[in-house]
């Protein structure tokens, strides 16, 4: 089960994620971080998931390879209706959208943004 809390990011991360999310309590979205440090362990068995195990492929990162798994990255979903937020409607994109702007003006980069494997959820700093 991978970590969900912000304690568990790099304190200066950390801090940006809370400047994030309360910019998004602001601007009226409720979010749920569903993911903020992964083992490596996490992130093979992630790696795996639709390539040598079930499921549908979720990420392209290997062991070591995501942000994750170094305390720089988290994953926030905008809730609507109290669920997570899909990426179907013109309605979704336009939150995430959104959420993902806020992200960027708290230091992140946002993977919403991405050509190659595009992540709404996802926001990591480089550093
Ligand atoms: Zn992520």
């Amino acid at each position: 089960m991978a970590d969900r809390s912000l304690d568990a990011l790099l304190p200066h991360v950390a801090e940006m994620a809370k400047t994030f999310l309360a910019a998004c309590e602001k601007a009226g979205i409720s979010t749920v971080v569903s993911c903020t440090y992964r083992t490596d362990e996490e992130q093979a068995a992630l790696y795996a998931q639709g390539r040598t195990t079930p499921g549908r492929i979720v990420t392209d990162a290997r062991a070591g390879q995501s942000l994750h798994n170094v305390r720089r990255a988290l994953d926030v979903y905008p809730l609507v209706n109290g669920k997570l937020c899909g990426n179907e409607s013109a309605e979704e994109i336009a939150l995430w959208q959104k959420m993902g702007a806020l992200g960027e003006a708290a230091g992140f980069e946002w993977a919403g943004r991405w050509v190659h494997f595009r992540e709404f959820p996802h926001f990591q700093f480089k550093g």
